[in-house]
């Protein structure tokens, strides 16, 4: 059975393969393939007002769009003290046209003057399949952590340098990929959704 991943992302698309599963509970071989192995294919805008709305539009739209069960993703950064944000606005947090740098630093300058307890936030990865007809499930991975004073760590991308992970002095970027792997949001979900691909015919 074919099973598009659908992220133009190729290190996306490794990580991700990396944790699904081979076969199904009867046997069926389950192959990956990315939007790029099919040719490639336009996703709709992120228009969605969460992260579950966002993952589900992508996966849906590309399942009807190419006949294949379908695997999306969104993730977001929620810090209490913000009551949540920069959530589903993660990748845009300083605007449309911000780079990493920019939400980096506007997520430092919002937190400025507080202490570690005030600093607690979680990444939380959405993770839906849908069936070719566009009828999708989800399930989350979550990572807990405090957002630090400063950046540290020479690895990951995003917001992984600000990310101290709960019960450790390391931030995400201090990790290796293995390390990151073994414990992150998106590996979490993904673990939940091969409990899903496994039960498919
Ligand atoms: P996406 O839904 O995977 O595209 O993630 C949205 C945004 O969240 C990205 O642009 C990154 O800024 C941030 N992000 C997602 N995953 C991570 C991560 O593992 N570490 C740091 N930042 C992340």
């Amino acid at each position: 059975m074919k099973i598009l991943i659908a992220t133009g992302n190729e290190h996306k698309f490794k990580e991700i393969t990396a944790i699904l599963p081979r076969q199904t509970q009867t046997g069926e071989h389950l192959e990956y393939v990315s939007l790029k192995d099919i040719g490639g294919l336009r996703l709709p805008e992120e228009t969605g007002s969460t992260l579950q709305e966002n993952a589900e539009l992508k996966a849906c739209f590309a399942a009807k769009e190419t006949g294949l069960w379908t695997i999306s993703d969104d993730t977001g950064l929620e810090v209490d003290f913000l009551n949540g944000r920069p959530g589903v606005h993660t990748a845009r947090y300083a605007g449309e046209h911000a780079d990493t740098a920019d939400n980096n630093r506007k997520l430092l300058n919002e937190l400025e003057g507080l202490f570690l307890g005030k600093r607690t936030a979680r990444f939380r990865t959405i993770a839906c399949l849908s069936d070719p007809q566009g009828k999708a499930t989800c399930v989350e991975g979550v990572l807990d952590g405090f957002i630090g004073f400063g950046y540290r760590g020479e690895n990951g991308f995003g917001y992984d340098p600000l990310f101290i992970v709960e019960g450790t002095t390391k931030t995400l970027a201090d990790m290796t990929d293995q390390e990151k792997n073994a414990i992150s949001h998106r590996a979490k979900a993904f673990a939940n959704l091969s409990q899903e691909l496994i039960k498919l015919a």
